[in-house]
């Protein structure tokens, strides 16, 4: 999966590069061209050089840690949606407003029961929807609570070493909780602004709020198109999918998708500006 990312990655490069000597080229530049060189801007950790580093870190020292899982979501998305989608928005914040993008976190906390012939259901696996209630195919991301607090805490710690002033978290619902909760303390230990989805940005907050129903489901549409397959889910509307919480996923489309993420990344914006980072 990681390597289809980077090829579409490289495909995107590929655009932009060429979208932008076409621009050269041509005697004023298309907004196609504008927008392909836009995809083009490095905004990755993991994929930048010191120097690119140096200067994005310079421009507007702000992190994104994208909250993810490796996850049942419905048999009709990918197991890993929940990084998709957070990386995703966070992708484009960076792109628009600057800061670095921080490789995803797959592993989260979530609600966790013992059965009574010794296995562990985790989250979805005992929902309503999912029935009767057994371990979902290819979730492996379940960390106790206390882990992932601390694996979070060595991460800021880090961020902070490495320069950044403010880092914005979110993804997973459980990861999600847990980092908002812990904001204010965290802000005050580690000396970092920190921005997550808090009671207030809930209200109007539209990525990532249910699971693997309508709106992640067009929120995938609108980021991953291709690693989507709607067929997958039961034809009869009489029959719910499994293991799927929120509004109907066949009634999502990728024009949702992209409504709710383009609110999202205002809400961001608007977070930022609220707080003088930009
Ligand atoms: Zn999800």
């Amino acid at each position: 999966m990681r390597e289809a990312e980077h090829s579409s990655r490289r495909d995107f490069l590929a655009a932009g590069l060429a979208g932008a000597s076409a621009g050269v080229l041509s005697s004023g530049q298309s907004a196609p061209a504008a927008e392909n060189a836009a995809t083009a801007i490095k905004v990755r950790y993991d994929e930048l050089l010191p120097h690119e580093f140096r200067k994005r870190l310079a421009e507007r020292p702000i992190a994104y840690l994208p909250l993810g899982t490796l996850e049942w979501h419905g048999e009709h998305l990918p197991l890993g949606s929940d990084a998709m989608q957070s990386e995703g928005l966070m992708v484009q914040c960076a792109r628009r407003f600057g800061g670095i993008v921080m490789p995803p976190i797959y592993l989260g906390p979530d609600r966790a029961k013992p059965t009574d012939d010794g296995k562990m259901l985790v989250g979805m696996d005992y929902a309503e929807s999912t029935t009767p209630a057994r371990q979902l195919d290819g979730s492996c991301y379940w960390v106790p609570a206390g882990f992932h607090l601390l694996m979070v805490d060595a991460i800021l710690a880090q961020l902070k070493r490495a320069g950044f002033r403010a880092v914005f978290a979110d993804g997973h619902g459980p990861s999600r909780s847990s980092w908002v909760e812990n904001l204010p303390e965290r802000q005050a230990r580690f000396g970092l602004k920190l921005f997550g989805v808090t009671r207030e940005i809930a209200r109007q907050w539209k990525s990532q709020v249910d699971h693997a129903a309508r709106n992640e489901t067009s929120l995938m549409m609108h980021l991953k198109p291709d690693l989507v397959d709607l067929s997958q889910l039961p034809s009869s509307r009489s029959t719910w999918p499994q293991g799927v919480g929120g509004a109907d996923p066949r009634d999502a489309t990728a024009a949702y998708g992209k409504e709710c993420f383009e609110s999202s990344v205002e809400l961001v914006r608007q977070m930022f500006a609220a707080a003088g980072l930009l």
